[in-house]
This record gives structure tokens, C-alpha cells and sequence, in this order.
């Protein structure tokens, strides 16, 4: 039986925090120099435990095993959110950190061994999944090139050289290798906490639909322009939106969600009629059905929209990305190990939130572990979680391991 070590566990956990402490939260942007600090501190802790450690050049953290047996690969990302949260990605590396070492020590059969990989750039300061993408292959060297930091516009190549990182090798994963990725996160929402259960077992992490919906009137004096014959982007928008909260809901799945992240009115000032005006409008779910059934509503109220008038509306998609769905025997595996530490407090859900063991679901059988966020707040200096609920999530997560590192054997 594989026993974690809870107090080693929350002793690097809170180290990690150091790194760029903020509040009770952390801040460290991909690169900064807070954020290699923790890299070259985790490269630290995982020869400690007789991994190999590896800093690639893209930033990734690789703690390999040498020798023939099954493997296993656990991470998440260490890089945070500005101003944001101590667990958000951390949690996920600690506790394949930890699972790494309880199960080396408790001595798994066939020479089976956990292998552990900290993804850079998850939180997308540069692009998006750069690490994760960067280790299955699909990361190009213009890809990099084309990049820089959304806060503070740096090129992504000046940024690597500055960590240190320019001229190294990327590591690619080995076809083959791994029986199984394994992800453990906080759920950045209130589902769990709000069912009074300690462990989410991933079922899906939803596919993330955006689109631009622009309006197009006619911009005009704010004071001399009778109501009757204006042709006000801005009012059509504001329209649209109200629409969409009105006939989503007759669409949508039960965990379907939708947001107007961002909204522009051209010119944007108090005495001009906006002739313009632009909406970039997002959905989330895990049904591929119900991905289409809210695209073709929100194209059809913009086609009825733009007829009905005075201004124009045009919709269209700028990114869409397709559900992942987790491997059923990965699935099983984290059942058993909750129902064994946690029985009757464990339950299956999709992520809202997209993570790195996306990728990798593409490649290998992946799956994911969830524990409660308080008050499901999350990209925050405050977000937190218990700390019961994080040393039985890393019970769980370690149990699970090395219940498929058996199987594979
Ligand atoms: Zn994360």
C-alpha cells in the first residue's frame, strides 16, 4: 500500500508559494525570474527523491525515471495568473512530486515508476499550453517567434533568453512510454464544496467555443440626433446580449456556460453615438451536440438581428476547440482509490477550465483529479483549500498510480 508523506507534502507546497509570494497568493508570470526560481528549486526536489531532472528549452520540468518498467507521467504547471492563486497548477506538480517518491519508496513491481513534468506557460502569459503542446509535438519554432508576453508585450524569444533558456533542447515525449497522464487540480469552482465532497473524478474538460459579434450603425451628435432615426450600435449590442441571456437557456445543456467577456463601442465617447460597436462572446460544454446546437442559435439571432435592423450585425467564430474526454480505466482507477480513502465523497464531473491533460488526452489515456476550492474561488491571491482535502487528494491521486502502474506491468 502506498502511503503519501502529508507533512512532506505541505512542506513543498508552501515552499513552492515562496516563489513569488503575493499576498496570500502568489504572483509568477511564465519566466519572470520568481517563476525560474521555483523551476530550478523543483529540478532540486525531484533529484532528491532519484529522478532525473530536466529544465528544457521551453521551460518545461521533467523528472525522469531511467530503466525498463511501466511509467507513468503526473504534472501540471507551476508558472501562475498574475496576482493569483498558491494551488492553481502547483497542487497538480506537488502531488505527482509525491507520488513519485511514496511509490519508489513503497517499491512498485516490475521496476514501475512515476514520472513527473511541470508544463510551462498553462496559464498562457504567451500563448496557450505552450509547454504541454511544446512536449507532444505541436509547438513550432515560428510559433515562438509570433509570441510575446500579453502584460508586458516581451517576445517570447528575448523572454527565453533572459530565463536562460534559449539554445536548449525541448523534450518531446516518447511514443509509448506512458501507460497512462495524470492530472491533479483544484476545481476552481463550487461543485464539490458545494455537495460537501472531497474528490472530483474528470470525466471530460470542455471544449471552449468564442466569437466576435460585431454591430455596425451609424455614428452621429449625441445631442441633435432625434431617437427615431438613430442607428445606434451600441443599443443593438446591449439588445443582442439581452437576447442571448433570454434563448441560451432554452438550448443549453444543464452545465452549459456563457460569457461577454468583452464589449468595445466605437468611437466610446459620452456625446457620439456609437457607429460601431463589438462583442466577443464565449460557450462552454462537453456535448459536441450542444456545442453546435448554441452556435447555430447565436449565428440564427444574428441573422434575425441584422434583418430586423437599423444597424448590421455580423457573427463570427474565432476559436473553437473540441472536448477531451478521459480514459475510462483512468476514470476507474481514481474511483477505486476515492472510494477506498474517501467512501461516498468522491463524485464524477466535467472540467469548466481547460488544462494541460487536454494534450495529452490525444496521445495517451489521460486522466484527471479534482479536490474542493473555497468558496470556488480561483485565478485569485485568496484562493485556497482545505488542508484535509489536500492530503487526501494526494492519497487518492498516489493510490491511483500505482494502481495502474500494477495494471500496466
Ligand atoms: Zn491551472
Amino acid at each position: 500500500m502506498v502511503k503519501i508523506d502529508s507533512a512532506r507534502l505541505m512542506g513543498d507546497l508552501k515552499r513552492l508559494a515562496d516563489f513569488g509570494r503575493y499576498k496570500t497568493g502568489v504572483h509568477r508570470p511564465t519566466y519572470s525570474a520568481d517563476d525560474m526560481a521555483s523551476r530550478h528549486w523543483l529540478a532540486g526536489r525531484l533529484a532528491e527523491a532519484g529522478l532525473v531532472p530536466e529544465i528544457d528549452g521551453i521551460g518545461n520540468v521533467l523528472g525522469r525515471v531511467p530503466g525498463s518498467g511501466p511509467r507513468v507521467l503526473a504534472g501540471s504547471h507551476t508558472e501562475t495568473q498574475n496576482h493569483a492563486g498558491w494551488l492553481d497548477g502547483s497542487l497538480g506538480v506537488i502531488y505527482a512530486l509525491e507520488a513519485a517518491r511514496a511509490i519508489r519508496e513503497a517499491g512498485a513491481p516490475g521496476g514501475g515508476a512515476v514520472e513527473v513534468g511541470s508544463w510551462a506557460d498553462e496559464e498562457g502569459h504567451f500563448g496557450h499550453f505552450i509547454g504541454s503542446r511544446s512536449f507532444c509535438g505541436e509547438f513550432s519554432e515560428e510559433e515562438i517567434d509570433r509570441s510575446s508576453d500579453r502584460t508586458l508585450g516581451t517576445p517570447m524569444r528575448d523572454a527565453l533568453k533572459t530565463a536562460g533558456l534559449a539554445g536548449k533542447p525541448r523534450a518531446r515525449l516518447e511514443p509509448g512510454r506512458y501507460s497512462a497522464y495524470l492530472e491533479a487540480h483544484i476545481e476552481q469552482g463550487d461543485w464539490l464544496e458545494a455537495n460537501h465532497l472531497q474528490i472530483g473524478i474528470v470525466t471530460s474538460i470542455v471544449a471552449i467555443c468564442q466569437y466576435r459579434v460585431t454591430f455596425e450603425g451609424t455614428q452621429n451628435h449625441a445631442g441633435t440626433t432625434r431617437m427615431a432615426i438613430r442607428r445606434d450600435a451600441g443599443v443593438a449590442l446591449t439588445r443582442f446580449c439581452c437576447a442571448i441571456e433570454r434563448r441560451f437557456p432554452e438550448v443549453a445543456g444543464p452545465r452549459s456556460v456563457w460569457t461577454t467577456g468583452r464589449i468595445t463601442l466605437d468611437p466610446g465617447a459620452p456625446s457620439v453615438i456609437p457607429g460601431g460597436a463589438e462583442m466577443l462572446f464565449q460557450f462552454r460544454d462537453d456535448n459536441p451536440e450542444v456545442l453546435a446546437r448554441l452556435e447555430r442559435t447565436l449565428f440564427e439571432m444574428a441573422a434575425e438581428a441584422d434583418k430586423a435592423g437599423p444597424c448590421r450585425v455580423k457573427a463570427e467564430a474565432l476559436r473553437k476547440s473540441t472536448p477531451a474526454v478521459m480514459d475510462p480505466k483512468v476514470q476507474s482507477a481514481f474511483d477505486a482509490a476515492a472510494e477506498r480513502h474517501a467512501p461516498g465523497k468522491h463524485t464524477r464531473m466535467p472540467s469548466g477550465a481547460g488544462h494541460d491533460a487536454q494534450y495529452f488526452a490525444k496521445y495517451m489515456p489521460a486522466g484527471m483529479l479534482f479536490v474542493p476550492s473555497i468558496g470556488g474561488i480561483s485565478h485569485h491571491w485568496s484562493e485556497d483549500t482545505k488542508e484535509e482535502d489536500i492530503i487526501l487528494g494526494a492519497q487518492v491521486f498516489a493510490t491511483a498510480a500505482a494502481d495502474l502502474l500494477r495494471r500496466s506491468e
